[in-house]
């Protein structure tokens, strides 16, 4: 990956920062997009990279990001947002929100970046789903419908652009320690009224594993599906979850 430029979408924190870390100690020239300027300074500081504040869902601005930045190597589609209601209480702006962060950006990004990986006739697209783009879970349906539609949209692009030698993949991890997972767990803390580590032990035994996954697991994933070496994998999901779902 040495000299290669990689970019990352919501690279600020959590498992993007450990993604941009882990990309740009295999060489790679690490390009940080989120909105929150301060987080991808910080990473990009870290990393040697370079911060592009954008919001992922703003078209125009993904337009202007991608002629500022075109082309690269590597796109890590992973700014996403997680919200929980039961169904009967799913708004319509709650399922377009999660929609529009979570699959709708990883569409738009991709269709600026990808001209540059055609003409160039390389490139590796990975798409951070979840284990919710792999099965259902409860009070989640906005958020698992969007992770599947994200898994959809890896298979079939990968399907149209594998023969001009570009991959695209899928990461489908379980519970990841990051911002966001601190975010679920204070919402159930206050739902339920059980303790913090009440909390994280249901969440730990999820997975056969029994415990919450680290972001920089998920990174070692991302780093194979962006590397030639795997350069046969290609639309495929690659669960990060201990064993729970075993397809
Ligand atoms: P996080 O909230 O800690 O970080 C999300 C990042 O995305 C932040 O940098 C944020 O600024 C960015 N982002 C959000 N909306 C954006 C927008 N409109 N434009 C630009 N950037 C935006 O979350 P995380 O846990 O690190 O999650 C990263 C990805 O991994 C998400 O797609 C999430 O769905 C997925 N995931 C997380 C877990 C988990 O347990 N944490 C599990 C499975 C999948």
């Amino acid at each position: 990956m040495r000299g290669e430029t990689a970019l990352v979408t919501g690279g600020g924190r959590g498992i993007g920062r450990a993604i941009a870390q882990a990309l740009a100690r295999e060489g790679a020239r690490v390009v940080v997009v989120a909105r929150s300027r301060n987080e991808i300074e910080a990473v990009a500081a870290e990393t040697g990279g370079r911060a592009v504040p954008c919001d992922v869902t703003d078209a125009a601005a993904v337009e202007a990001m991608a002629r500022a930045v075109s082309p690269v190597g590597i796109l890590v589609n992973n700014a996403g947002i997680a919200e929980s209601a039961p169904f009967l209480k799913t708004t319509d702006e709650m399922w377009a929100r999660l929609f529009r962060v979570n699959v709708e950006s990883a569409f738009r990004v991709t269709r600026a970046f990808l001209p540059a990986m055609l003409e160039r006739g390389r490139g590796k697209i990975v798409n951070v789903g979840s284990i919710a783009s792999r099965r259902g879970y409860p009070y989640i349906a906005a958020y698992c419908a969007s992770k599947h539609a994200l898994l959809g949209l890896t298979r079939a692009l990968a399907a149209e652009v594998g023969p001009k030698g570009i991959n695209v993949n899928c990461v489908c991890p379980g519970y990841v320690e990051t911002p966001m997972t601190e975010r679920n767990v204070a919402n159930m803390v206050a739902k339920t009224g059980k303790s913090e580590a009440e909390i994280r032990a249901v969440l730990a035994g999820k997975s056969p594993a029994g415990r919450i996954f680290r972001p920089e697991e998920v990174a070692e994933i991302v780093l194979r599906l962006a590397s030639d070496a795997w350069a046969g994998v290609n639309g495929q999901a690659i669960n990060l979850d201990g064993g729970e779902t075993q397809s």
